[in-house]
C-alpha cells in the first residue's frame, strides 16, 4: 500500500504551475460522479491487492504493507500464515521467528511486534477474531485509522471512511478531489474532501480503483495522460514535464 523508499531516491517529476480551478460544489460533484463512472468502467473488479483467504491474514498484510509493497508482502505471507494460522498462534509466536519470515517487507522488528500484539489483544479481549468496528480496531497495536478502513471497507463491507495511501493522496490532488489538504501526505483531510465527493457505498470500491488507477497509469514519476481516459475530466492532464 505505499511505495517504496527506492522511489524517492529516483528524479522528481517537475509539474508546471498548476492551474487554476474554480469550481462550484455541484460542479465537484458532477465531476467527481463522472470519474466515478469512469473508473467503474475501467477497473470493474477492482479489489485490494493483498492476497487473504480471512480477516486476519488481511490484517497482518495490512500490517506489513506500511513502507512496503503489496507484491513484496504476497511473497512474505504464504510461509506466515503456514505457520501462523490463528490470533492465538500469533500472540504465542516467538518475536525472532516473526521477524525472520517478515524481514524483507523492511520495519520487520516493529512489525513483528505489532502484530504479536495484535495477536494477543485480539485473544484476550476479542475472543480471538479481528474486530468489526474502528474504535475496537484501533485498541490493536500496528492499528491506525487507516488499517481499520481497509479491514472495515474490504473484509466487513462497512464504508466508515476512505483509505487514503501514497496513490490515493496523489490522485486526490492531481484530480483536484480535494480542497482542504495542503499536500498529498495530508491523509486527514484528503479523506474527508474524499468522503463529501463520493457516495458512502463506494468509498470502499473507490479506494481500490484510485490505487489501480495510480499504479497502472497515473504513476508518480511518469503519469501517462496521453491514454488516460480520464483526462478530460482531470484539471491536472499534461501538466508534468
Ligand atoms: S490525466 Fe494524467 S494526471 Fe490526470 S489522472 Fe490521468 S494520468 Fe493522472
Amino acid at each position: 500500500m505505499a511505495t517504496t523508499r527506492r522511489a524517492t531516491k529516483r528524479k522528481k517529476l517537475t509539474k508546471k504551475p498548476a492551474r487554476s480551478i474554480r469550481e462550484s460544489d455541484k460542479d465537484r460533484s458532477s465531476r467527481s460522479k463522472k470519474i466515478l463512472k469512469g473508473l467503474h468502467k475501467l477497473y470493474p473488479e477492482a479489489e485490494c491487492a493483498l492476497t487473504h483467504k480471512s480477516a486476519l491474514q488481511l490484517l497482518v498484510s495490512t500490517i506489513l504493507s506500511a513502507q512496503c509493497t503489496d507484491v513484496r508482502v504476497n511473497m512474505v505471507t504464504p510461509a506466515l500464515f503456514k505457520r501462523y494460522k490463528t490470533a492465538k498462534d500469533f500472540a504465542n509466536a516467538d518475536q525472532k521467528d516473526v521477524e525472520k519470515l517478515i524481514q524483507s517487507t523492511g520495519f520487520y522488528r516493529n512489525k513483528a511486534k505489532n502484530i504479536i500484539g495484535a495477536g494477543r489483544v485480539m485473544t484476550e479481549k476479542f475472543g480471538g477474531k479481528v474486530p468489526d468496528t474502528m474504535d475496537e480496531l484501533l485498541e490493536l497495536p500496528g492499528v491506525a485509522r487507516k488499517t481499520a478502513n481497509v479491514i472495515l471497507g474490504t473484509w466487513f463491507g462497512k464504508n466508515e471512511g476512505f483509505v487514503v495511501d501514497t496513490h490515493i493522496g496523489r490522485l486526490a490532488h492531481r484530480l483536484h478531489l480535494t480542497w482542504r489538504s495542503r499536500d498529498s501526505k495530508d491523509a486527514v483531510k484528503i479523506e474527508r474532501d474524499l468522503m463529501e465527493v463520493f457516495p458512502q457505498k463506494e468509498w470502499a470500491y473507490t479506494g481500490h480503483a484510485l490505487i489501480w488507477h495510480g499504479r497502472q497509469v497515473c504513476s508518480a514519476r511518469k503519469p501517462d495522460c496521453e491514454n488516460c481516459t480520464l483526462k478530460a475530466l482531470c484539471p491536472s492532464a499534461f501538466s508534468f514535464d
